[in-house]
């Protein structure tokens, strides 16, 4: 009964990525990632109830490297002056 090419691989059917028992997450293309890094770049925007990839306690803490690269289209407030 055993499937010899994956162990408990879920597939996210709204992402369309694939996780590991051991919450390896497999992009399409790129290298593979973490939950918290298929959340921050995917999972967040798809918002569907579909989506595996939702319980906060799996995901953890998503670092701001998760994210896109920077240079995008970051609005920065400047008008944060520094008050001293
Ligand atoms: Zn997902």
């Amino acid at each position: 009964m055993n499937s010899n090419n994956a162990q408990n691989l879920q597939t996210c059917p709204v992402c369309g990525v694939s996780i590991t028992e051991d919450g390896q997450v497999n992009f399409s293309n790129g290298i593979p990632g973490t939950r918290a890094r298929l959340y921050a770049r995917v999972c967040q925007y798809a918002q569907k109830s579909e989506c595996i990839n939702q319980e906060t306690k799996l995901i953890g803490e998503i670092q701001s490297e998760d994210g896109f690269e920077s240079g995008e289209d970051l609005h920065i407030p400047v008008a944060f002056s520094s008050s001293r």
